[in-house]
C-alpha cells in the first residue's frame, strides 16, 4: 500500500489563470526516498502542502495509508514537514524547538525528554540542545528542524528544500547527512527541490514537474536515459541534451555523446556530425565546446562535454569531425514533444 498517494489532485488559487497543481496522480512506494523535481513556480511547495493538509484542494484526493484524509487537519495526518526556512522559533533552545510538538499533543514530560535525546543522537545534536537558533550554523538548524520531525514519528517526510539556505560546500555534507539518516530511520520521505544535481544524487526515483503537472516518474536513470518529453530531457543535465529538428522530428543528444572522431571505438552507428567550435569552457574534470553542429538537422547550434581524460585538441573557431552514435539519439514529437517511437535517423 502506497503511504501517500494523490489522485487527480488540482489546485486552483482565487484569480489564477492556471492551477498550480493541475490534475496530478502520483504514489510513493513504502521506505523510498522520492525527490519532487522541477522549476521555481511550478507547484512543488503547492502539492507538499496540499498532501500536510495546509491547502484544500480545488478537486483530486490525498490519501494516506490508504485512507482518504480530505478533512483531517495535519496533525492527525502521521506526517511531519520541513520547510525550506525550518520555521523554528528563534526564542526556545533546541530542545525546546524539537518537543514542541510533543508537548502540543500533551505527551509526558519524561516520554518528551527521552524523544528528544533519541533523536539528537540520531541526528548528531546531542551537545547543541541548550543552544537557540541563533546560535546554531545553518547545517545544525536544518538537524533541529529534521529533528522536531522526526520525534512525532509521521509515516511520511515532506522536505522543502531543506538545503536551499545552505552555501555550496555544506550543502553536498547535508546531502550525504539526509540521506543516510533517512535510511536509518527508513521512513518515506518527499524531498523537494529545483536542483537537477540534488535530485539525481539522491532520489530513489524522481517526479519531475512543470507548470502544476508531472511529467515523468522514475529512477535517476530512467530519467536521464529515457526522457518522456523535451521539458525532462533538457531539465536534467548540464549542460541540458542538444535538441534539434529533421524530418519534422526532434533529435536529441547528450552533450557528453558528442565526441571527437577517433576517440570513440569505430562503431558503424555512429554518425559523423562536423562540428565548429566557437567557445571553450574549461571546468577543470571536463571542457564544454560550444559551437554548430551540421549533419543532423541543419546548421544547429550545440554542446559537447569532454572530460579531461579526453585530451584531444579542439581550438575554438576551426571546425572538427565529431560523432554521435545511432543509441545515443532520442527522439520526440515536434508538436506535442513528447518521446516518439522512432529510433533512427
Ligand atoms: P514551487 O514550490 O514549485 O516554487 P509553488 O507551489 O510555491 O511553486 O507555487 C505554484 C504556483 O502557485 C505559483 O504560480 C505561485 O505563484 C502560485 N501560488 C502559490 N501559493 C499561492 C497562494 N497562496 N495564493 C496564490 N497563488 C499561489
Ligand atoms: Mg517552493
Amino acid at each position: 500500500m502506497a503511504v501517500v498517494e494523490v489522485k487527480g489532485l488540482t489546485k486552483r488559487f482565487d484569480g489564477g489563470e492556471v492551477n498550480a497543481v493541475d490534475r496530478l496522480d502520483l504514489a510513493t512506494e513504502e521506505g523510498e526516498y522520492l525527490v519532487l523535481l522541477g522549476p521555481s513556480g511550478c507547484g512543488k511547495t503547492t502539492l507538499l502542502r496540499l498532501i500536510a493538509g495546509l491547502e484544500q484542494p480545488t478537486a483530486g484526493e490525498v490519501l494516506i495509508g490508504g485512507e482518504q484524509v480530505a478533512g483531517l487537519p495535519p496533525r492527525a495526518r502521521k506526517i511531519a514537514m520541513v520547510f525550506q526556512s525550518y520555521a523554528l522559533y528563534p526564542h526556545k533552545t533546541a530542545r525546546r524547538n524539537i518537543e514542541f510538538p510533543l508537548k502540543a499533543q500533551g505527551v509526558k514530560a519524561a516520554e518528551r525528554a527521552a524523544k528528544v535525546t533519541w533523536a539528537a543522537e540520531l541526528l548528531g545534536i546531542a551537545h547543541l540542545l541548550d543552544r537557540r537558533p541563533r546560535q546554531l550554523s545553518g547545517g545544525e538548524r536544518q538537524r533541529v528542524a529534521l529533528a522536531r520531525a522526526l520525534v512525532r514519528e509521521p509515516s511520511v517526510f515532506l522536505l522543502d528544500e531543506p538545503l536551499s539556505n545552505l552555501d555550496a560546500k555544506l550543502r553536498a555534507a547535508a546531502r550525504d547527512d539526509l540521506k543516510q539518516f533517512q535510511q536509518r530511520v527508513g521512513t518515506t520521505t518527499i524531498y523537494v527541490t529545483h536542483d537537477q544535481v540534488e535530485a539525481m544524487g539522491m532520489g530513489d526515483r524522481i517526479a519531475v514537474m512543470s507548470k502544476g503537472a508531472l511529467r515523468q516518474v522514475g529512477t535517476p536513470q530512467d530519467v536521464y536515459d529515457d526522457p518522456a518529453d523535451t521539458f525532462v530531457a533538457t531539465f536534467l543535465g548540464s549542460p541540458p541534451m542538444n535538441i534539434m529538428e529533421r524530418d519534422h522530428v526532434l533529435v536529441g543528444f547528450r552533450p557528453e555523446s558528442l565526441l571527437p572522431k577517433g576517440v570513440v571505438e569505430p562503431d558503424d552507428g555512429a554518425i559523423t556530425v562536423p562540428f565548429t567550435v566557437e567557445r571553450i569552457e574549461y571546468l577543470g574534470a571536463e571542457r564544454h565546446l560550444i559551437g554548430t553542429v551540421q549533419g543532423i538537422g541543419g546548421a544547429a547550434k550545440a554542446r559537447a562535454l569532454l572530460p579531461s581524460t579526453v585530451s584531444v585538441e579542439v581550438p575554438a573557431g576551426e571546425t572538427h569531425d565529431f560523432v554521435v552514435r545511432e543509441a545515443d539519439l532520442r527522439f520526440f514529437d515536434k508538436q506535442s514533444t513528447l518521446k516518439a517511437d522512432r529510433r533512427r535517423l
